[in-house]
């Protein structure tokens, strides 16, 4: 899945100091076909994901910041600003105000006309919706049991032939029963066609709607952007309403929508019960795209998956009591490369009971690197063998004082101890090998 696919393209981007050309191309691709698989339209993607690299390439690399989870960042905030950044609500200033709901047959207009009552009832307005589906009864009956479910009040007029003139009408009605909102649905065919587009048109031009609504399927896909152009260009819409998002639908037509009509979406409906509704938040979409669920949990995993391997083979040594230099480094480094260190100490070996009430400074971790780094190979590996004379020329070497070399050790020594004698309890109390 997506999920999977970010993940193992942000694997590439692991461990690696800084956000170069080549480490960001195999990720941009990645997302780039993980955004299409997500139906987000091809040409849309592209220029996401174009973005994203100019974005990417332009930042430096904190040394707390892994590139893959400076990416996921990165992500998350373009396609967080692509689907307009902040929540957009609908608007409501008028007396009555009049909200007009446009769409194809079966995309969950008066669906969401019954919710949207419900919604703006509990804010304890009053709300009357009207029928202007003059072509099938069925649609009419619908809205009356909506209406009778959530308890506002229902207008139709099941002689009349004319949709504009019921619109008109169920707008006066409102005015004279004192209404805050009145909502017009209407009716829908199951392609753009002409006729459909000059009623929605003729009836738009006559109440002139504080707020018209365009309600799209979700799992339509690519051809939700289609229909939305076709309904803007001809009605110019105030907003979108994403419906079916309960369903496997991957969200992407959010993304595209807005990127080619430029309007916000400012509902999204999930599911057939009149409570199933919810205002559109950009970032939460973000993540739905990107089928993380969680943005934290990913960069989590990634993180993890990273330590697993190393902790794994450190957690060997430390088990054979033959913890090393080169151990204590690559778990500097770990620390280093992540963000929140205190979080961090849970995930490595050994170490953690020791480090969890120590303040970590990072700028403490350069002289004790300096000082590994200028130790030989074998050194690293046989701790036991640093003499004397080795600090000596170990301090001349990493631009410290002997004194700190012999503070390092010192600590190194301890920790080596406090190794040990866990893996001597381990033993006895018969293999509690789990360290950390
Ligand atoms: P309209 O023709 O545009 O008025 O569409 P309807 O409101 O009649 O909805 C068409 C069908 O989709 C109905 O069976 C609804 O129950 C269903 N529906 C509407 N919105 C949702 C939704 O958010 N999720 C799901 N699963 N079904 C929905
Ligand atoms: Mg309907």
């Amino acid at each position: 899945n997506l999920s999977n696919k970010l993940d193992r393209a942000f694997k590439t981007l692991k461990g690696q100091g800084s956000i170069t050309e080549i480490n960001v191309a195999q990720t941009i691709k990645e997302v780039r076909r993980a955004l299409v698989d997500a139906d987000v339209n091809y040409k849309v993607a592209k220029t996401v994901t174009d973005k994203i690299k100019d974005e990417a390439m332009g930042r430096d690399v904190l040394i707390a910041v892994s590139p893959g989870q400076l990416m996921v960042k990165i992500v998350h905030e373009e396609l967080t600003e692509l689907m307009g950044g902040e929540k957009k609500d609908i608007n409501i200033n008028g007396s009555p105000a009049i909200v007009l709901i446009a769409g194809l047959q079966g995309s969950g207009k008066t669906t969401f006309t019954g919710k949207l009552a419900n919604f703006l009832k509990k804010q304890g307005k009053g709300v009357m919706v009207a029928a202007c589906d003059v072509y099938r009864p069925a649609a009419i009956d619908q809205l009356n049991v909506l209406a009778e479910q959530v308890g506002v009040e229902f207008y139709a007029e099941r002689e009349s032939k004319d949709p504009v003139q019921i619109a008109r009408n169920a707008v006066e009605h409102a005015k004279k029963t004192g209404k805050k909102v009145v909502i017009i649905d209407t009716a829908g065919r199951l392609a753009v066609d002409e006729e459909m587009m000059r009623e929605i048109y003729n009836v738009k031009e006559a109440i002139k709607p504080t707020e018209t609504l365009f309600v799209v399927d979700s799992m339509t896909g690519q051809d939700a952007v289609n229909t939305a152009k076709a309904f803007n260009d001809r009605i110019n819409f105030d907003g979108v309403v994403l419906t079916k998002l309960d369903g496997d639908s991957r969200g992407g037509a959010a993304l595209s929508i807005r990127a080619v009509v430029e309007k916000p979406i400012k509902f999204i409906s999930t599911g057939e019960k009149m409570e199933a509704l919810d205002l559109f938040y950009p970032d939460r979409m973000a993540q739905r795209i990107l089928g993380m669920g969680d943005v934290i949990s990913l960069v989590e995993r990634a993180q993890q998956s990273f330590d697993e391997e190393e902790a794994k083979r450190i957690n060997k040594n430390i088990r054979k009591n033959q913890f090393n230099f080169d151990d204590f480094l690559s778990q500097l480094e770990q620390i280093k490369r992540m963000g929140d260190i205190k979080d961090l100490v849970g995930m490595i070996p050994g170490v953690s009971k020791m480090l969890k009430d120590v303040e970590i400074d990072e700028s403490a971790f350069k002289p004790i690197e300096a000082i590994i780094k200028s130790m030989t190979k074998e050194e690293r590996q046989n701790p036991d063998m640093i003499s004397g004379s080795r600090r000596n020329r170990i301090a001349k070497g990493s631009g410290t004082t002997i004194q700190q070399v012999n503070n390092l050790m010192k600590q190194f020594n301890d920790m080596r101890k406090m190794m040990r004698s866990m893996n001597k309890m381990a033993g006895t109390k018969g293999g509690l090998a789990k360290l950390g």
